[in-house]
């Protein structure tokens, strides 16, 4: 399996992020990509390719003008006051706030749109971002042109990023960004599994209206998980997309056999009913027994089974890395799952 990965990454590399009250160093951080790279050679899961630039067009299929502008400009506008430290947001238009204008002020702006304090802007951000969607993007261009499945070495990740706001360490969808590539190339149907732990809050929001987008997301139980205001079971799709958004929302503490087998297994069969033309997986590993900010309970050789199980759709499939803060082991997770998938 072809692994596609730039050192790009490490442009986007946020200092502190709010943990239990405290600023704290992020979990996300640059050495993720490093374990799961080395671990990519230490078993020759297969080449390794840099991305190639596809410019801003996909980027627009997906998330708003005024948001991709703002993505760009905004360390620029953060720097100009004289701040030295990264750009964090600090204020949020919820309820009956107005959304309908955009400020002016960087402030304002960083609000606008977000949906959390867990996005980091740095000198880098916009270019460390626009790598990672160029790894996807060249991930499925691999795909249709015939490669059965294709490791994307995505980072920063991208699943909470919605159309026009950031979250979660996300700030460009890069699975949805790459199914809209392959739909636009001719795929008449594509699914997205999504098994990081927490809910894929943006995939669902770019897709919950649409007829040609299966989204499953398996998480932990948004009443006591992050993101808390998305990832319920009732949120089946709007509309034309109504009943191709299937949410299973897990307790904590759940292991494989414990419900998560049973989720996958329901996930892969409505894929699979669906009959999709591409799956793509949004690849978390953070539901690791291990992992500091999560509470699943699956060890090493669930992955290998998780691989399996989305081995035996049979269908081309690309792997978006996604989060996995457990840096130890991230790399044999990850590639536990690919390796899985390749032994179907
Ligand atoms: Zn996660």
């Amino acid at each position: 399996m072809l692994t596609v990965h730039t050192e790009d990454h490490r442009l986007h590399h946020g200092k502190a992020e709010l943990i239990d009250g405290i600023l704290q160093p992020c979990f996300e951080m640059p050495s993720r990509i490093d374990m799961i790279l080395a671990r990519v050679k230490a078993v020759a899961l297969g080449p390794i390719a840099s991305p190639t630039e596809f410019g801003m067009s996909p980027l627009a299929r997906v998330h708003g003008a005024r948001y991709l502008q703002f993505l760009e400009h905004a360390w620029s506008q953060w720097s100009a006051l004289g701040r030295a430290h990264d750009a964090l947001p600090l204020v949020w238009p919820v309820r009956d706030l107005r959304t309908d204008r955009e400020p002016e002020h960087i402030d304002g702006k960083m609000g606008y749109f977000s949906m959390d304090a867990g996005v980091p802007i740095t000198a880098g951000t916009w270019a460390a971002v626009r790598a990672s969607a160029n790894v996807a993007l060249t991930g499925a261009q691999r795909l249709q042109a015939g490669d059965r499945a294709v490791f994307a070495l995505c980072r920063p990740p991208g699943h909470h990023a919605a159309a026009d706001y950031m979250g979660g360490y996300c700030y460009l969808n890069n699975a949805a960004i790459a199914v809209r590539w392959l739909m636009d190339g001719g795929a008449a149907r594509v699914a997205v599994l999504d098994v990081d732990y927490h809910h894929g809050n943006g995939s669902q929001s770019i897709f919950y209206r649409d007829p040609a987008v299966l989204v499953a997301s398996i998480h932990g139980d948004p009443r006591a998980e992050y993101p808390y205001f998305s990832g319920y079971a009732d949120e089946r799709g709007e509309g034309p997309g109504l009943g191709l958004n299937h949410n299973y929302p897990l307790p904590r503490a759940t292991a494989w056999s414990t419900g998560y087998a049973q989720a996958l297994q329901d996930a892969c069969l409505r894929i699979q009913a669906f009959s999709p033309d591409a799956v793509v997986v949004s690849l978390g590993v953070d539901t690791f027994e291990h992992d500091p900010i999560s509470a699943f309970k699956l060890v090493n050789a669930d992955y290998l089974r998780i691989g399996e199980a989305i081995g035996r759709l049979a269908r081309p499939t690309l792997f978006v890395m996604e989060g996995g803060y457990a840096v130890d082991d991230i790399g044999v997770n990850a590639v536990n799952v690919l390796q899985g998938f390749e032994s179907v």
